[in-house]
């Protein structure tokens, strides 16, 4: 399974403080375990790439950004998932664009 190697980097750094405060769940996928933030996508300025269906996500989208529970540089591994996709994520198979 070939894996996409491509790894986005967010302008706006995830201030952990304030997401600490019950907008983060954690849960599992795979193997791995993510915290995955519901974000209502206000204020949002640009599309993200769902690794879902590799579509994009519009401006103004509600979704939810998920990055990896454990090891270093989570922040900098976390994806931007179509609500649906992302609670879909155990029947959907992908060719391994989450890692
Ligand atoms: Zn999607």
């Amino acid at each position: 399974m070939p894996r996409a190697n491509r790894r986005r980097r967010d302008d706006a750094p995830l201030n952990l403080d304030r997401t600490a405060g019950g907008l983060v769940t954690r849960q599992r996928y795979g193997a791995e375990e993510w915290f995955v933030r519901r974000v209502t996508g206000a204020g949002a300025g640009r599309d993200y790439l769902c690794p879902g269906c590799q579509q994009s996500i519009p401006p103004g989208m509600p979704h939810v950004v998920v990055w990896p529970a454990e090891g270093i540089g989570g922040i900098d591994d976390r994806r931007h998932w179509h609500t649906p996709c992302w609670d879909a994520r155990e029947r959907r198979h992908t060719t391994g664009a989450i890692r």
